[in-house]
């Protein structure tokens, strides 16, 4: 498998746990001047289109531009057909105009962010939706036939009780659609909760709190119907994200846009991350990767999957022996952290909420 990322880093407005690669854009001229700079970065790949199985525009808030720039992005990643095509959306700038666009060059996943669906905790994190523009927006995606349709929530926000998150799981059933992605609130350096918690206006919420709220996820989805195949994703109908599963399994995937990165036959790419920079010369750096990082990313993105890592595989490919090599592993499986089942290296569900403990262990 293949994938093409391709960011749009332009947003209404910012929000307070944020640290993508974003900016509210200046007027309609720079964002006409950063497409044409995609659109020559996407030229350059050429070579790929026809090998590139999944395609994922992200951002940012891509569903931003206007019909007019959606068009040209859209015409410029026309030559290529693949096989799952998502374009991030949020609520508040979706119209039908832009989701007919949408169906028109072939998107057939939509990832709404969503968030939560209490409006006080929306404006506590700057996100400028409602409950109504998201229903909006999924029934006239659902009524112009969008396959697949994706939503992002966020747990563990500061002030969010377990009623709020039952509340917001509940909205999930409501919305009747195959794929959802739930993320912690992670403070990031450089955002305004940051800037907030350094002044001692921000307090994380409480770990235990959040391993409730986890579990509480993991149980209330599994009774929607929802199989978890990723440490935040969960699909209905093996509605999973083939994108995202490209990254967790190693598989080659090009990046474009502001600060994007790839992963192409062995090298890892990184974007510039400021505009001028980006629209003179796209790429700052690109870095073979040695055996070394490789089986670290094979193990640490492997086992978010819940199917986790073959063993076998990964003992042969790097001609390693795994418990040999990182010695602390066995402790992890001790600690009922981690298991092995017919050859596959998984996390366990207490591992699933304390991953980075048994990621570290790869890391030197
Ligand atoms: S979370 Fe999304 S919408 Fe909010 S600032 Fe970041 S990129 Fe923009």
């Amino acid at each position: 498998m293949k994938g093409l990322y391709v960011h749009i880093p332009f947003c209404g407005a910012i929000c307070h746990y944020c640290d993508f690669a974003k900016r509210v854009p200046k007027n309609d001229q720079m964002i006409d001047d950063y497409l044409d700079a995609l659109s020559r970065e996407i030229a350059t790949y050429q070579t790929h289109f026809d090998s590139i199985d999944t395609i994922y525009i992200g951002g940012g808030t891509p569903s931003l531009l206007t019909t007019n720039q959606l068009k040209k992005l859209f015409d410029a990643l026309s030559f290529i057909h693949p096989i799952e095509y998502t374009m991030e959306v949020n609520p508040e700038s979706y119209t039908t105009q832009k989701g007919l666009l949408m169906k028109q060059y072939g998107i057939n996943r939509v990832s709404l962010g969503v968030q939560t669906f209490n409006e006080k905790l929306l404006t506590y994190m700057n996100r400028k939706h409602t409950n109504k523009d998201v229903f909006n927006a999924i029934n006239h995606l659902k009524s112009i036939g969008m396959p697949y349709l994706s939503i992002d929530l966020i747990y563990a926000i500061p002030g969010q009780t377990i009623k709020d998150l039952e509340h917001d799981l509940a909205q999930i059933k409501c919305l009747d659609i195959g794929h959802v992605s739930l993320y912690s609130l992670i403070l990031e350096e450089k955002t305004y909760f940051y800037h907030q918690y350094l002044h001692g206006k921000f307090k994380p919420a409480d770990q235990d709190i959040e391993a409730d709220m986890y579990a509480l996820i993991m149980d209330e989805l599994s009774q929607q119907g929802f199989k978890q195949y990723e440490i935040s994703n969960y699909a209905k109908n093996n509605e999973t994200s083939k994108h995202n599963i490209i990254y967790w399994s190693l598989d080659d995937y090009i990046g474009v846009g502001l600060g994007a990165h790839g992963f192409i036959e062995g090298y890892r790419t990184h974007n510039e991350r400021a505009l001028p920079k980006y629209i003179d010369h796209f790429q700052k750096e690109k870095i073979q990767q040695t055996e070394e990082m490789l089986l670290q990313d094979a193990l640490i993105f492997g086992l978010r999957k819940l199917s986790g890592v073959s063993i076998s595989h990964i003992e042969d490919r790097f001609n390693v022996h795994i418990f040999e090599r990182f010695p602390r592993l066995s402790q992890r499986l001790d600690e009922g952290l981690v298991m092995i089942e017919n050859d596959y290296l998984k996390l366990t569900r207490k591992g699933l909420f304390f991953g980075n403990q048994v990621f570290m262990e790869f890391i030197e």
